[in-house]
């Protein structure tokens, strides 16, 4: 084709090694990304493609060895040497002063300074480089010896696999490695559509996720790194604050906050400054690290059991209140899970105003013996579910009783049940209307098949009056009998049937997370949408052909065969094609002979008939790459009305230009 210059597969490969490597170091260390997420998804599939059609051009620091790798079966172990150690604990600047004449008394001479730092809440890590590359990671286990974590490590994107030049040949560095808490946000709200029990806060989140069998899992989960020590001091540091500067030097992520503190009020006045802004950040810290800045200085203080000496952590008081139960209800989630959730005496806590916090499940409530009537301890964090952490039992009433377990589920009066080897109860009944309900709120919510006008009330109202019974019968509702029901009228009756008509033609990734398959959230389904491209496809995969699928392991493959081999969820299925309802066939990955595979277009202009999400939608589809400027890596220009300076540089460059008619017709029928 025109336009496209000779290179070879190696070459192709290492520019874009080094562009996407460009790109992490953009989005992941500094924050700051230069293109789109889906631009980003392009080059690392056209990178995979590549590297499957010609393995021996795979590299151990490819950023493709960061998708993750099949589980393995368990870890192995890993000695630290030097240990990983703890920190003590102080709860007040008293005691970070007590700290300091400790450290008077056992060094006189020495000159003191420090370096605070933001207290990561994450779980700590050790990595080894050698020969610049990252060769092993572990977790700190018990502090002598952890578990070897490398495969999950490598999907890091913020930590590097490869240092920059004038990075020591051996390295062993300490960090944290942590869940932002957007991405903790995301993960729960995945796990709540796909009726997943929540992660409590990010710290146990990243504490599940880092010892995760299969790494592709934990590719998807987007944890983030702060690296903050060199533990073999091989690389002739003096200071804290170097060790800082040359981690980040070395392409390392290190924490933006930390400052060199000259004395205790300097300290002080940082730990002040923080003390409201780290609500703001992306991370959970529950308080300061003060660390001795003079590296040799710290040798000579060196450490005891548990802890070194020549740092604390200065912990933050926790976001605690106290208030009353006014009563304890139990809510029937969409997969028949019982959850107890204390209703609270208002109470205002972390910023915001708290009314209700869960009791997780029986077992806690019978743990904490709450009882209504009681006055409780509430603590909540930044975006943690508040949580009833204890009762205050000197203030508990003479007349208040133990709560009692339903033996029958609240909302349809079957007894509920619990399945050996886990904490919940559920009611199993497939028609409980709790169940039901929350399937059909699900299913017509926003991210779903975005029905309008059918609230929670209405939705009730529907099932109360025995107008319908399950997802399917929404396509049945008519006109006439919905604006005869109370507080509907002719106008809501045909403004939901008109919504209700519009989500027939919904794309196939929002039917498939409309429908509630266990585990399959908003990500899982888009996944699945782009590998099958049809919903008939999709019924007949095996689990292999399902797990084949990046990011989907064997659970959600088990969770989406179960799904559709349920003669309910089939009937279900048949009732929902029957009124109507028929996802448009996705465009699948693009074919291995496509002519657009690996060809990098620019559109500038207004098209006349395709928007530019269309269009880059269909290119894409068909294997190219679109990318937002116009360079000598460019092979095609699309040029539509008002085209500007992107059109003139195309010219200058000698790149073959296309509009919108010959784009129509080398794409081909859609
Ligand atoms: P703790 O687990 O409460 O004993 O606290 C010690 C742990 O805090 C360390 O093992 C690190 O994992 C973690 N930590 C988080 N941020 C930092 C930091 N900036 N400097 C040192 N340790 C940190
Ligand atoms: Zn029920």
């Amino acid at each position: 084709m025109a336009g496209a210059r000779p290179e070879t597969p190696a070459a192709r490969a290492e520019r874009l090694r080094a562009e996407i490597r460009r790109h992490e170091d953009l989005y992941y260390r500094l924050g700051q990304p230069e293109i789109s997420d889906r631009e980003f998804d392009a080059l690392m599939r056209e990178l995979v493609d590549l590297e499957t059609a010609h393995p021996q051009l795979r590299t151990p620091d490819s950023p493709t060895q960061r998708v993750g790798d099949v589980p393995v079966e368990g870890f192995a172990q890993v000695v630290h040497e030097p240990p990983m150690q703890s920190l003590d604990n102080t709860y007040s600047l008293d005691e970070v002063r007590e700290w300091v004449e400790r450290l008077r008394r056992l060094e006189p001479d020495a000159e003191l300074a420090f370096v605070a730092e933001l207290k990561v809440d994450g779980v700590s890590i050790s990595l080894l480089y050698e020969e610049g590359l990252l060769a092993r990671g572990a977790t700190r286990g018990n502090g002598l010896v952890g578990d070897d974590v490398t495969a999950n490590l490598r999907t890091v994107r913020a930590l590097p696999l490869r240092l920059a030049a004038g990075a020591p040949r051996r390295l062993l560095v300490r960090g944290e490695v942590y869940l932002p808490r957007s991405a903790f946000r995301r993960i729960n709200e995945e796990r709540e559509a796909a009726g997943e029990p929540l992660f409590v806060n990010p710290r146990n989140a990243t504490a599940g996720t880092i010892r995760m069998l299969d790494s592709r899992v934990v590719a998807s989960r987007r944890l983030a790194a702060t690296l903050y020590q060199v533990a073999d001091g091989a690389a002739g540091l003096a200071s804290h604050a170097e060790t800082l500067a040359a981690l980040a030097a070395w392409g390392f992520p290190v924490q933006e906050g930390w400052r060199r503190c000259a004395d205790l009020e300097q300290v002080a006045a940082f730990v002040e400054e923080w003390r409201e802004r780290r609500r703001d950040l992306d991370f959970e810290t529950d308080g300061v690290v003060v660390k001795v800045d003079d590296l040799e200085l710290r040798a000579r203080l060196g450490s005891t059991a548990k802890a070194p000496r020549w740092a604390v952590a200065f912990k933050y008081e926790p976001e605690r209140v106290e208030t009353r139960v006014r009563g304890i209800r139990v809510q029937v989630g969409r997969t028949g899970v019982l959850t107890p959730v204390a209703e609270l005496e208002p109470v205002f806590v972390a910023g915001t105003t708290v009314q209700r916090a869960t009791l997780h499940n029986y077992e806690d409530l019978a743990r904490k013996d709450v009882r209504v009537g009681d006055t409780v301890c509430v603590e909540k964090g930044g975006d943690v579910i508040p949580k009833v952490v204890e009762v205050v039992l000197a203030r508990r009433p003479a007349n208040a009783r133990p709560f009692e377990l339903p033996e029958r589920c609240p909302r349809c009066g079957e007894p509920v049940v619990r399945y050996e080897g886990e904490v919940a109860w559920r009611c199993v009944n497939p028609a409980c209307p709790a169940m039901v309900a929350e399937s059909i709120r699900h299913y017509v919510g926003r991210n779903a098949m975005d029905v309008e006008g059918l609230g929670d009330e209405r939705i009730a109202q529907l099932l109360a009056e025995g107008r319908i019974a399950d997802v399917p019968d929404l396509y049945a509702l008519e006109r006439d009998e919905l604006a005869a029901l109370d507080g509907w009228g002719k106008k809501s009756a045909e403004k939901l049937l008109a919504s209700l008509e519009a989500s027939k033609g919904r794309e196939l990734h929002r039917l498939l997370f409309a429908l509630g398959i266990r585990f399959v959230g908003e990500r899982v389904a888009k996944l699945l949408a782009r590998h099958f491209g049809s919903l008939a496809a999709l019924e007949v995969a095996t689990e292999e052909e399902l797990v084949a699928v990046p990011e989907v392991g064997p659970k959600v493959a088990a969770s989406v065969r179960a799904f559709f081999a349920d003669p309910r969820q089939r009937g279900r299925l048949a009732a929902l094609a029957a009124a109507g309802v028929a996802p448009p066939a996705v465009e699948r990955a693009a074919a291995a002979d496509s002519p657009w595979r690996g060809r990098t277009v620019v559109l500038t202009g207004t098209l006349a008939t395709l928007s530019r999400e269309e269009a880059t939608a269909r290119l894409e589809a068909a294997g190219a790459r679109v990318a937002s400027s116009v360079s000598k890596k460019t092979d095609f220009v699309v040029a539509g009305e008002k085209a500007g300076s992107k059109l003139d540089k195309a010219r200058e460059l000698g790149i073959e230009i296309l509009d919108e008619a010959s784009l129509l017709e080398r794409l081909g029928p859609s």
